[in-house]
């Protein structure tokens, strides 16, 4: 889906600038971007939005094909469920996924994350070779399955090929549950270049790398990626489980965020995803670095991972944005509830992330991860102003939770009672691709996931 090249106008009732809640602004789009905004405007020529206007939240971290599988780890084992036996089973649910079943199912969660409230998404890729763990003929072949799920559905994309290469610390042979993923820098490498030719074809979108967690490099391998990649985004898991923690003591004697930061050039490319498990010193640390944390807060709790330290980093000024991960359940204001109630159970308070009195906990919510969601995906993107992506959700104000209330409290009501039910359209690069809340093309997307489920789940 390409953006509109036209020059166009929308009038937005109410929207969410910069400087705060404004009525009646003039939103000038060329080519996707914005170029203009005035406030107070006349409304004539335009076409008009009656509803909230909301800046389209960026997904800092995606999964596609784990979409296929929520719903289908709920059961439990004969031994104690964790991270490591769903990990199991997601092994063996990618054992047969094809490259058409990979488009198939990237292009449903695409199409719900953007009825969901999220108008970019980066994809942290790691499938990458055919079931025997062969390369495809293309290198890119799964990247371009993701490339074309972006087109179809309109979502702005990053795309993250992850730099697999090892099973544990210290360079322990891949498994053979990972024979899909792995790869030596020469061959990442060159995959890399493959996937930054699939996406050529999708507007605005950015390549990154992904080192996929300090499990599966080794310092060798990592500087040697990275010296291949001096710019744009770099993202990587750390510290999402005790026992990932313990193994890089035993294997480093530090842990996962001390050692990135002792011994990477942490800085404002970095994402670093899910750092669950931080001392308070390694929370401002992260914080002094300039990276972005990588909160993914529903899927956190369905694997058991832990609570992250809120209070430490965001006294520490840190920047975090959220993402979707193993899409278990898509929701942009579901992730965000998520986070702050976790903080609530864990430190027995409310409104942690609203930092002064007064302050709305939606608003603030919100912003954070407008804010370090555009970082993470290294796009002109999350905020309405000129010379960014022309990206709105936009709020029903016939919503029984927002018709009685304004400002903040249209964010505190999406966030915490509407959810992703207050959505009624929503825009991405000047383009409207959700209406009444449904995909446009919701319907065959959706007639293509259910055949391809109908076939994994009946093997
Ligand atoms: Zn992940």
């Amino acid at each position: 889906m390409r953006a509109d090249a036209s020059a166009k106008q929308l009038f937005l009732r109410h929207a969410l600038l910069p400087g705060g809640w404004a009525c009646d602004v003039l939103l000038s789009i060329e080519n996707g971007f914005v170029t203009s905004v005035a406030e107070n405007a006349s409304s004539a020529g335009a076409e008009i939005i009656s509803g909230v206007a909301l800046p389209g939240l960026p997904n800092l971290h995606s999964h596609a094909f784990q979409r296929g599988m929520a719903g289908l780890t709920e059961i439990r084992g004969a031994t104690q469920d964790s991270f490591w036996t769903w990990r199991q089973l997601m092994y063996r649910f990618l054992d047969a996924l094809t490259p058409d079943d990979v488009e198939a199912i990237a292009t449903f969660a695409y199409a719900e994350m953007l009825e969901a409230g999220f108008t970019s998404v980066a994809e942290f890729h790691y499938l990458h070779h055919d079931e025997h763990g062969r390369p495809y003929a293309d290198l890119g072949e799964m990247a371009g399955r993701l490339a074309a799920a972006a087109n179809a559905t309109g979502i702005g994309i990053t795309l993250l090929p992850s730099f697999y290469n090892f099973s544990s610390f210290g360079g322990a042979a891949a498994i053979h549950g990972q024979r899909r993923f792995t790869n030596d820098p020469t061959r990442f490498l060159a995959l890399l270049e493959k996937s930054r030719a699939a996406i050529a074809g999708v507007d605005d979108a950015v390549i990154g790398i992904a080192p996929h967690s300090l499990r599966a490099i080794t310092p060798a391998t990592l500087h040697e990626v990275l010296a291949s990649f001096p710019h744009g985004p770099v993202h990587i898991h750390v510290a999402e489980q005790v026992k990932e923690v313990e193994d890089c003591v035993a294997w480093s004697g530090q842990t996962p965020v001390a050692w990135l930061l002792d011994h990477e050039s942490v800085d404002q490319r970095w994402v670093l995803i899910h750092a669950t498990h931080m001392t308070v010193e390694e929370a401002a640390g992260v914080a002094a670095s300039g990276a972005t944390i990588g909160l993914c807060p529903l899927t956190e709790a369905s694997l058991g991972d832990g609570i992250f330290a809120g209070p430490s980093f965001l006294n520490a000024g840190g920047r975090f944005g959220v993402g979707t991960d193993s899409n278990i359940e898509i929701t942009a204001p579901g992730e965000l509830k998520q986070l702050e109630y976790s903080q609530r159970l864990r430190y027995r308070i409310r409104n942690v992330v609203a930092r002064n009195e007064g302050q709305s906990t939606g608003r603030a919510l919100y912003e954070h991860a407008l804010a370090g969601g555009a970082r993470a995906v290294g796009r002109a993107v999350g905020s309405l102003a000129v010379g960014q992506r022309a990206d709105l959700v936009v709020l029903d104000l016939a919503h029984p939770d927002l018709a009685a209330v304004s400002g903040d409290r249209w964010l505190d009501a999406y966030t915490f009672v509407a959810g992703r039910s207050a959505i009624s359209a929503v825009w991405v690069a000047g383009r409207q691709v959700v209406e009444a809340g449904r995909h446009r093309r919701h319907a065959s997307i959706v007639a293509r996931y259910q055949r391809t489920m109908k076939r994994l789940v009946d093997l």
